[in-house]
């Protein structure tokens, strides 16, 4: 299955519908206009407007520079298994390079993030959150999801479905005793047998409101699948705001940017596939003045 059809079933389960805010309208727009089949023909000045227009979505999350990563072309061994690898990890899901200037998140209730073995670990935006959480985060295996694995009374079950509160819903009673949630990271097909297996406890459901992604991705995906990070991060944003209006009965608050972490190493990705994009581009351009050149000598 080639890379786009796997992430568009894999966020299958977690699509929004409406813009939310500001910046997500002119991701939108862009992914209208963008016609990547004119790649090689030199002519797609919309690209780096659009760019332009995501340095403004990155600028306003509350992040550490990304150049010295994005500089980082080498591979680093990692210190638990000695492999090479890029900035993580992914299999001890520790950092491998630039640690003391990856960010450290804080969240306000732990996190488990059920993988399903069969997804590549390496492609996963969930997986690289615990990088950046190590205390409240953990990573189970889906095998070994017995459907009583979480307390029901103190956890709760980031899935849309017909059982589901939003986020932004929850009763003071729920957000004082909640300590945990749990996100799939899987295709709806193994999400689906997972959550079978839950169904032997009566948990709590929650879903977030509708998104559009963030982060566009050029020619990858339509904005309207958000991925399994990007959800997490919208969870932990709204349960943040809940909790300081429900319970901590503080109307003024607003969000300051706690949780944007999560997004780093999705943010670096995309940047990379963007640098490279930009590099296919400025390559074919050359290509076709080249071309151009010749056909002018003969
Ligand atoms: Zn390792």
């Amino acid at each position: 299955m080639d890379y786009k059809s796997r992430r568009d079933k894999k966020f299958k389960t977690l699509k929004g519908r409406n813009l939310s805010a500001n910046s997500n309208d002119d991701v939108e727009v862009v992914q209208k206009k963008v016609k990547p089949s004119k790649w090689d023909d030199g002519k797609v000045p919309i690209l780096e407007e659009s760019i332009e227009r995501m340095k403004s979505v990155i600028k306003s999350l509350k992040l550490p520079d990304f150049e010295p990563f994005l500089n980082d072309q080498g591979r680093h061994e990692c210190p638990v298994c000695n492999r090479n690898r890029k900035f993580y990890c992914h299999d001890c899901l520790v950092a491998t390079s630039l640690a003391e200037q990856t960010p450290k998140v804080d969240l306000p209730i732990s996190l488990s993030i059920i993988h399903h073995e069969s997804e590549k670990r390496a492609k996963s935006s969930a997986l690289p959150l615990k990088v950046l959480s190590p205390e409240q985060i953990e990573v189970i295996d889906s095998a070994k999801i017995q459907g009583d694995d979480f307390d029901p009374e103190t956890t709760l079950i980031l899935f849309p479905n017909d059982k589901s509160i939003e986020v932004k819903d929850l009763s003071e009673d729920v957000l004082r005793t909640t300590k945990r949630v749990v996100a799939v990271d899987c295709t709806w097909f193994q999400t689906a047998g997972i959550l079978n297996r839950l169904k032997q406890k009566e948990y709590k459901y929650v879903k977030i409101a509708d998104y559009d992604t963030t982060f566009w991705r050029h020619q990858s995906q339509s904005s309207k699948h958000l991925a399994t990070c990007e959800a997490i991060y919208y969870f932990y944003k709204e349960y943040k705001e809940t909790f300081e209006k429900v319970v901590n009965k503080n109307e003024n608050y607003s969000y300051g940017g706690e949780y944007d972490g999560l997004l780093f190493y999705y943010i670096i990705q995309y940047l990379q596939i963007q640098r490279g994009y930009l590099k296919a581009q400025t390559k074919g351009k050359n290509q076709q003045e080249d071309k151009e050149e010749e056909r002018d000598d003969n």
